[in-house]
């Protein structure tokens, strides 16, 4: 079988995309098992609308400057230029949403985008599984190839001091978070900033990439993949733009997620802005870069779906009315 190479992955004679196994995750899943017990602590028995301001504004600025922005936009996809001190911060700020650090979340990414590239994709990273299984495997394990390809991040970013110290203590950098927020507020903030914000934003990422490779709406489709993107239409401000998944697939260099007509992206309003300071250049469109082989803009599908009983049907509809 041909397997492709990415920019950070390299398949050899031997690797094999498919053969491999799901382990559970012990250190993955009692930290966020942890976080959720803390989470619903704050709920159940210290309720307070200090305490809830403090998760909501705690999680936008992580999630949208930190995960989507920093981490997703920046670090992983280069899809725009900062000075350094801002690219690690924001970085940084990705981190302390506590889903790994910036190698793991590298790694995480580019080798679910690799799978997906290849003409068999495995049920573990096409998200091929059902709802609760699913979750189960994305959130509490990791899937191991037995024969995997080499895997390499850009030396720039693998010798960087900086990342590599925030990739060694991902975990305890939200004590940067938990220390003021106990002076401030005690047990009770520690409870509302730190573990429902991180129990919430786990999950929450884990939902957004299992519909997004499931069902939606589509602007794109990349002939020829075992796995699409879909534009989960709605969530635009809750998920600050991620949620145009299938912008994503076809457009992957973009800084830009929301493209068409009404597709809200705080995560990119908030890189204009940068912009606007002066902080922030060299951001990528659409069409900065060459389209993807397969690219294959969809027409008058309105709503399309991976189900393949439901598939065959649209693909009439298609015919009928075009
Ligand atoms: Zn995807
Ligand atoms: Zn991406």
């Amino acid at each position: 079988m041909y397997l492709h190479a990415t920019d950070r992955v390299f398949p050899n004679s031997q690797t094999n995309a498919v053969q491999g196994t799901i382990y559970w995750d012990a250190l993955k899943s009692i930290w966020l098992l942890s976080m959720i017990a803390g989470g619903i602590i704050a709920i159940v028995l210290v309720p307070s609308w200090s305490g809830f301001m403090l998760f909501l504004a705690t999680t936008a600025i992580t999630v949208c400057a930190g995960h989507s922005v920093g981490m997703h936009r920046l670090l992983i996809h280069k899809s725009f230029h900062t000075p350094k001190w801002l690219e690690y911060t924001l970085v940084w700020l990705g981190t302390l949403v506590g889903m790994a650090g910036p190698f793991g979340m590298i790694r995480a990414h580019d080798m679910r985008d690799w799978h997906q590239r290849q003409s068999v994709c495995p049920p573990h990273p096409s998200h091929g599984a059902g709802f609760w299984r699913d979750a189960w495997w994305q959130m509490h394990c990791r899937f191991d190839l037995d024969n995997p390809p080499h895997f390499e991040i850009e030396a720039e970013i693998a010798n960087d001091p900086v990342y590599r110290w925030m990739e060694r203590h991902w975990m305890a950098q939200q004590l940067f978070v938990a220390v003021p927020l106990f002076s401030l507020g005690g047990i009770d903030f520690v409870l509302w900033g730190v573990c429902l914000r991180v129990a919430v934003s786990l999950n929450g990422h884990w939902l957004v990439g299992h519909f997004a490779h499931k069902t939606g709406h589509q602007g794109w489709t990349v002939e020829g993949l075992p796995v699409q993107g879909f534009n989960l239409r709605g969530l635009g401000l809750v998920t600050f733009g991620e949620n145009w998944h299938s912008n994503h697939h076809a457009f992957p260099h973009s800084a830009k997620l929301g493209i068409e007509k009404g597709q809200l992206d705080p995560g990119f309003w908030f890189i204009k802005a940068l912009e606007t300071l002066g902080l922030a250049d060299a951001i990528l469109g659409p069409t900065d870069q060459p389209e993807r082989d397969g690219l294959t803009r969809v027409e008058r599908k309105e709503f399309v779906t991976s189900e393949p009983s439901i598939k065959g049907l649209n693909k009439r509809i298609v015919e009928i009315t075009g």
